[in-house]
């Protein structure tokens, strides 16, 4: 490390300088070098507030829309992340014409794994935040518990799309999980079969909901909702939680630049 000289770090996370146990150093294929700071954090202690019900929220993970929320808000696939992932699918295209291992395929082979790192490390930082925030307002996490690949090609049929949300779903899952559990908090994982064609308020099956069908209507009983949105209250329910009431609307998760989702890097700069 002392070959290296000294450089500038950019700060994604405030942490205390003092509790810095170990400090890694990470080549990435992009040429990026990542500095990883691993800071001791308190043992996590229950938080149950002694008396006060348990608040528990339901989450239903998708492509369109990432995560909708059984208390009506919802967290759309930002933009940016989209953008990104169309460059990759262009910066793909351009590999593959290259002749393997001439300069100008590894120059193409370094931007693409530059994007990929891009797209990770948003993604990452944005299933952080909000795991943080839903940790922060709810003691129990309701998740599908599901195999990735099932959601996928139930979801999308375009097979390019498959490996990038592939790894991503698996990931949202697991910084959610891991963000109750540090703080002593719960997950629930409870069985994902026909979340979606069920009807919250009656337990009805809608057999002929078809992918397309961005609202659910039950033709048991007429409740009608927003198709993840129900989702995500059947899932709730099935964890053995009732809802104070059925939200009305959906609300996107505000303000966005709170939650990393600000044009540009964030963080500080160390020198
Ligand atoms: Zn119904």
């Amino acid at each position: 490390m002392s070959k290296i000289d000294f450089f500038t770090v950019v700060i994604h996370r405030d942490f205390p300088l003092g509790r810095v146990s170990q400090v890694c150093i990470k080549l990435n294929p992009s040429g990026r070098i990542y500095v990883i700071f691993l800071v001791e954090e308190p043992e996590a202690k229950e938080q149950s507030s002694e008396g006060e019900p348990k608040r528990a929220v339901g989450v239903d993970l998708g492509i369109a829309r990432l995560a909708t929320l059984s208390d009506g808000r919802f967290l759309e696939n930002p933009r940016p992340l989209e953008h990104a992932l169309e460059r990759i699918r262009v910066l793909q295209r351009a590999l593959s014409r290259k002749r393997f291992l001439t300069n100008n395929w590894l120059k193409a082979k370094r931007r693409l794994a530059k994007e990929h790192e891009h797209v990770r490390d948003f993604r990452r930082d944005l299933f952080f935040k909000l795991g943080a925030l839903l940790a922060q307002e709810y003691d129990v996490l309701v998740l599908e518990d599901l195999n990735v690949r099932d959601l996928i090609q139930k979801g999308e049929t375009k097979k390019r799309k498959m490996g990038l949300y592939d790894s991503s779903f698996s990931e949202i899952r697991r910084i959610l999980e891991w963000q109750f559990l540090k703080r002593g908090k719960q997950v629930l994982p409870v069985p994902s079969y026909n979340t979606s064609r069920e009807c919250f308020l009656c337990g009805g099956i809608n057999q002929n909901l078809t992918l397309e069908d961005r609202v659910f209507h039950c033709p048991h009983c007429g409740f009608t909702l927003d198709r993840d949105l129900n989702a995500s209250l059947v899932l709730l329910k099935r964890a053995g939680w009732v809802p104070p009431g059925v939200p009305v609307e959906l609300r996107p998760i505000p303000p966005l630049s709170t939650l990393g989702l600000a044009k540009g890097r964030q963080g500080g700069v160390l020198r």
